[in-house]
């Protein structure tokens, strides 16, 4: 079912301030674009800070049922709750790191850590000797990045020492791309040398190297195992080029006032709009609270059947206001709802109305929204 279809008066009866609709299909799409793409290499699926937002155990488990057998969340938390809810068949990978005092229970839970320098191999080694088994790891390394991963001039003493740990299975090794979603960018180039070089330093482990915008960079970014996040959520993996993903997230937003106010009235806090003229408004149950960062005070917009309605003064925590003298009056009235994001306003324009990212208006959405997926 579409969300336009559905009656302005159904949504409301339900007396939600605002539905995040999240579209499972689509999310199954885009993986399966992604995939082939990389094809024969495989697609991982990047579930960190709840899989951007949408719900991590919802997201895993329609992608685990489109053939997805990869997983990654950045801390260690995000896999002990993730873990039980994933087919024993799914891997789960902790990008941040092995937490020190975290081994066993790693271990024991089947999470399998991003080693990020010698110390935590040997950390991981340790475990794996006190349980007396084999356990897997991946060994990232920093290819120019400085965040995460093996440092270059701790590469040798790696490589001459990666024998004693014969208990731990190097499943990948990986890096991670700074610009990979500026296709002209000179640091995918040299990030691509340094992965090679690695990978002649360390012969015979798989490649685990592109994330969203690295799929779309080429061949040679693939390895074995793409690790892809914004682009299942429906993001633009590339910058200033068409979107070839589907939109995964829908936001409507509830009124909760109308009126009309004359020439002169202020609105919203610190008065920072005046009103030029006789002008209709109206309030929605949404604000900073929930996602719609004050950022967008005075700049951004939603839409009703494709009607653009700014934002008016400055965004509230729990409201803001809305211009709606461009809609015949008595169109909006209390319950109806307006597009947040959908048809007529992308992750990305919203983003660049708030001056940010798309990953940072997805995982910034808030708890208050009616979450329903389909
Ligand atoms: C977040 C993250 C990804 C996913 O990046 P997208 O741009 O969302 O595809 C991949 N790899 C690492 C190491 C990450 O931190």
């Amino acid at each position: 079912m579409i969300l336009e279809s559905r009656s302005q008066a159904a949504l409301s009866s339900v007396g939600a301030s605002g539905y995040l609709t999240i579209d499972l299909g689509a999310l199954r799409r885009n993986y399966k674009l992604l995939s082939e793409m990389v094809a024969p290499a495989q697609t991982a699926a990047v579930v960190k800070a709840n899989a951007y937002g949408l719900g991590a155990d919802q997201v895993a488990q329609a992608l685990y049922s489109q053939g997805c057998r990869h997983f990654f969340v950045a801390q260690f938390v995000e896999a002990v709750h993730l873990r039980p809810n994933l087919p024993p068949e799914a891997q789960l990978f902790v990008l941040n790191g092995l937490q020190p005092g975290s081994e066993i229970r790693c271990a024991e839970s089947r999470i399998i850590p991003v080693l990020n320098s010698l110390e935590q191999l040997q950390q991981w080694a340790g475990a794996a000797r006190r349980l007396k088994r084999t356990l897997p790891a991946v060994l990232q390394f920093d290819t120019g990045m400085s965040r995460l991963g093996v440092q270059p001039k701790k590469r040798a003493e790696l490589s001459a020492s990666l024998r004693e740990f014969g208990n731990v299975e190097i499943l990948f090794i990986m890096s991670h791309l700074a610009s990979a979603d500026d296709a002209g960018s000179e640091q995918n180039g040299d990030q691509l040398a340094e992965m090679n070089r690695i990978a002649d330093e360390f012969p015979g482990f798989d490649v685990c190297f592109a994330n969203s915008g690295g799929i779309f960079l080429g061949n040679a970014f693939h390895g074995v195992l793409a690790r892809s996040g914004i682009a299942l959520y429906g993001g633009a993996p590339t910058a200033g080029v068409a979107n070839p993903m589907e939109a995964v997230v829908h936001l409507d937003v509830a009124v909760v006032q109308i009126q009309a106010v004359q020439a002169g009235a202020r609105i919203g806090y610190s008065g920072a709009h005046v009103a030029e003229g006789e002008m209709r408004l109206a309030t929605l149950a949404a604000g900073y609270a929930d996602g719609l960062l004050r950022s967008l005070s005075g700049r951004g917009a939603v839409y009703y059947d494709g009607v653009r309605l700014p934002i008016v003064g400055r965004v509230s925590m729990d409201s803001m206001t809305i211009d709606i003298s461009a809609l015949p009056e008595g169109t909006l009235t209390l319950g109806s709802f307006v597009e947040v994001l959908g048809p007529h306003q992308t992750l990305e324009d919203l983003a660049r109305d708030a001056g940010t990212i798309s990953y940072e208006i997805l995982t910034g959405l808030g708890q208050r929204y009616h979450r329903r997926y389909r």
